[in-house]
């Protein structure tokens, strides 16, 4: 079994990577590597002793997404190519919609053309706006904020209307929490260029005297102690989310969208603490004013993926702070 996989050298994408080279599938990666490094796929190719291969193009450009469709004969897409800064998004609105859009615009009617018509899609929790109840659900209403978000709720509107054309195509929707930590290797990891915006990343660099001390956005929100609260999931397991995705669209037709997170809430502080515990290293921080445009809590319901994927995540926080440090340390 072929699955081409879109932004497969990025952070989510590599780990999909390995957990499906290690279960069995085939993998050919499109990537412009406009977020991430050629060397990616060496690192893959370490981890799991198989080969992969890459395309470099955008997945915007249909005549070479045309030509890799027409060599390869794919069975089925994972689609994570495209742009995720949500602060970029707002500096930057037409470049957030133009690529995210038209990649995907262009992938589905490459694939409608090659009549492969299984994907699983990359969306995101930021889908929720600010949730009046939690845990969240996959059918809470949708709102967003920042131009990052509609560009995830468009594209699911579009992967609606286009199995409503057309009942053959098999589509799952994923709407991501927070990923956090990296390959049990030191290989794999997230490695944003830049001052970070998400919370693991920059306390990583604090960690590691990159950066003098972490900035915690507001100590007054209603949570159990004030700081805000997010459903940070192990890159790992949302990876192995995708292999239980695909094998849902090999099996049957239909749209449907599954949250992927572990369901429990970590306020900041909690990571503060977790991550200086487990790694015997220090954080310092101050606290500061709210950062515009968040919300108090954020958790996901874990049924739907539990009861129509089979798929739940594993690994603890500990886990996560300890492998997200080991990956920094080790690439230093
Ligand atoms: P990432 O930036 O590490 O990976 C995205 C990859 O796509 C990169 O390798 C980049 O080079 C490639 N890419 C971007 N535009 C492309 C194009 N037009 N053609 C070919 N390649 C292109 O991001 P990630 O964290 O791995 O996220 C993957 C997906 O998951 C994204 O769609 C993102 O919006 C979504 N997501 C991420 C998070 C998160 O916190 N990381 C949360 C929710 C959803
Ligand atoms: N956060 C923080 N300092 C930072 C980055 C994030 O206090 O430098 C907080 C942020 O307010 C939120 C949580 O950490 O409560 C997770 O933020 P992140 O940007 O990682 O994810 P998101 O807000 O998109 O869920």
């Amino acid at each position: 079994m072929k699955i081409l996989v879109t932004g497969g050298c990025g952070y989510i994408g590599s780990h999909t990577c390995v957990e499906l080279l290690e279960s069995g599938y085939e993998v050919v990666i499109v990537d412009n590597l406009s977020n991430s490094k050629e060397d990616v796929i060496d690192k893959i190719k370490t981890i799991t002793g198989k080969k992969v291969k890459l395309y470099k193009e955008d997945v915007c450009n249909y005549t070479a997404m045309d030509k890799i469709f027409e060599k390869e004969k794919v069975d089925a897409v994972i689609h994570f190519a495209g742009y995720k800064a949500v602060g970029e998004s707002v500096s930057k609105p037409l470049m957030y919609y133009r690529n995210n859009l038209d990649s995907t615009l262009t992938l589905l009617e490459v694939m409608t053309k090659h009549n492969c018509k299984k994907i699983a899609f990359s969306s995101s929790a930021t889908v929720y706006g600010k949730p009046k109840k939690l845990p969240i659900l996959e059918d809470f209403p949708l709102s967003t904020t920042n131009p990052y978000g509609p560009t995830k709720l468009m594209i699911e509107m579009i992967l609606k209307d286009l199995y409503t054309s057309d009942n053959e195509w098999s589509i799952a929707i994923l709407r991501y929490f927070n990923p956090i930590g990296a390959h049990k290797s030191g290989l794999l990891g997230e490695d944003p260029n830049g001052i970070p915006n998400n919370l693991m990343p920059y306390i990583v660099k604090v960690a590691n005297k990159e950066l003098k001390e972490l900035s915690i956005f507001g100590n007054d929100y209603n949570t159990k102690d004030g700081t805000g609260v997010r459903d940070y999931i192990h890159v790992v397991d949302l990876a192995k989310g995708h292999i239980k995705a695909i094998e849902k669209v090999m099996k049957d037709k239909g749209v449907d969208t599954y949250n992927l997170g572990t369901g429990k809430g970590y306020s900041v502080l909690e990571i503060v603490n977790t991550f200086q515990k487990v790694n015997n290293v220090k954080v310092p921080y101050k606290i500061v004013d709210r950062r515009p445009g968040d919300i108090d809590a954020c958790y996901a319901s874990t049924k739907k993926a539990k009861e129509l994927l089979n798929w739940k995540a594993e690994l603890e926080i500990d886990e996560m702070c300890k492998d997200s440090y080991n990956f920094v340390k080790k690439n230093k």
